[in-house]
């Protein structure tokens, strides 16, 4: 197969990367472990097309850093066909009151089975905790992490508006979310006010993920306006107390809006307070900057070449999946990876353009491997019908992922649909 060469070991001596940045290999492997990595002799891609035998491009399983388990598919039954945020919030109010634990196991599993065959490794779910649904999402949940551990592994951040973790009730949560294994997370800006009292919130958030050992995940600057105002406050604050917990900056997206100077400036203190950004594109380009009667020309979304060049760690989420927020996603990161092309001008043949969907995203969650195959990583695999990135990007690829050495079944998506049973020529 031909393997990004950001993807292989960089101590295993193989031949240089071709023009799109892959290396033809053969791997070996036992008990679910790579044990060898040999570079094979490969044409260049033009030669692909009249060799009867071409390689398929693969990658390793991707990561999921930015999710929401809990509202997954309510989208039909909680529609916001204009696609305003304003509508989104009024729709997860109605949804989210009757959420009840079953329905939430329902869209937990049906998530966890797509990513898994999908090709997806981990995921991060937010999970919305300030009302009576929290307390059955969250026993759900932490459950099917438990019985997904080893397959897709699932982290998960209480989603509360950033100024209930300076109550009691919010101090009582950080301590039950710490027993649970969980992050603390909030929402800081857009589709609530800014106000005074952010500050104060988000100060007791940072102190109570210190005081737990919690990584911290917020929905900061979902908008287009105060732009990059939530960030800046974040950086700021994990600078002047010096508190050093894994915080993560999912959206960012009103950064996305400043003008060079200001936007460099403040990657570079992002990057100084050691803050890590989740760009979320197609929620962002959905949502956001939508006039009715317009076809937008802004892109509100983090600015990704921006952070990176700042040395932020930076990667790339679905965010919401057929729900409210976004009618679109499937737990499929080959599709997104595929958006992002155009979206965010995410180039995959590029190192800094694959690494938002693999080894940042794996950096971002803290997990045990990077996503970099060397000898004893997990002989894990997403194989692609694809022969090139030209050619993943044509068409959606059928795929093949093999985890600790065995093929899994192919994702659904891939059998004959029984919409169209009826339809013979
Ligand atoms: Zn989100």
């Amino acid at each position: 197969m031909r393997i990004p060469r950001a993807l292989l070991d960089p101590r295993c001596r193989l031949p240089a990367a071709d023009d799109q940045g892959l290396v033809a290999v053969r791997l070996e492997h036992a008990d679910g472990r790579i044990q060898a990595i040999h570079a094979v002799a490969a044409g260049p891609a033009e030669e692909s097309l009249s060799d009867p035998h071409p390689l398929p491009l693969a990658l390793t399983p991707l990561v999921e850093p930015h999710a929401h388990l809990d509202k997954a598919f309510s989208g039909e039954a909680f529609p916001n066909p204009d696609g305003t945020m304003a509508a989104a919030m009024e729709a997860n109010r109605r949804e989210a009151g009757s959420r009840r634990a079953q329905v939430v196991h329902q869209r937990g599993e049906r998530a966890l089975a797509r990513a898994w065959r999908y090709g997806l490794r981990a995921i991060r779910s937010h999970i919305d905790s300030l009302g009576p649904w929290a307390a059955p999402s969250w026993e759900v949940l932490v459950e099917l992490r438990r019985q997904w551990r080893g397959r897709v592994e699932l982290q998960l951040v209480a989603l509360v508006p950033v100024g209930h973790w300076s109550t009691a009730e919010g101090e009582a949560l950080a301590a039950w979310v710490a027993c649970r294994g969980g992050l603390l997370g909030g929402v800081l800006g857009a589709p609530f006010r800014s106000t005074p009292a952010d500050r104060n919130g988000l100060l007791a958030l940072l102190r109570l993920a210190e005081r737990h050992g919690c990584g911290v995940d917020l929905h900061v600057d979902e908008s287009v306006e105060d732009h990059g105002r939530g960030v800046a406050l974040v950086s700021g604050l994990l600078l002047e107390h010096r508190i050093a917990v894994p915080l993560t900056c999912s959206h960012a997206s009103s950064m996305g809006l400043l003008p060079d100077r200001p936007c460099r400036q403040l990657a570079e203190t992002m990057a100084a307070a050691g803050v890590g950004v989740v760009a979320l594109p197609s929620t962002n380009l959905w949502l956001l900057g939508k006039r009715p009667g317009r076809t937008p020309s802004l892109r509100p979304q983090a600015p990704i070449r921006q952070l990176q060049e700042a040395g932020v760690t930076v990667a790339v989420g679905g965010d919401n999946v057929q729900d409210p927020w976004f009618p679109g996603g499937d737990f499929d990161p080959i599709a997104l990876l595929r958006f992002s092309l155009a979206s965010s001008h995410l180039a995959p043949w590029r190192r800094l353009g694959l690494s938002p969907f693999s080894t940042a995203a794996a950096q971002l969650l803290d997990l045990d491997w990077d996503g970099v195959l060397r000898e004893g990583a997990p002989a894990d695999l997403v194989v692609l019908g694809a022969s090139s990135w030209g050619d993943l990007l044509a068409r959606p690829p059928r795929r093949r992922v093999l985890r600790s050495g065995r093929w899994l079944e192919p994702p659904s998506s891939e059998e004959p649909s029984p919409l169209l049973v009826a339809c013979h020529g």
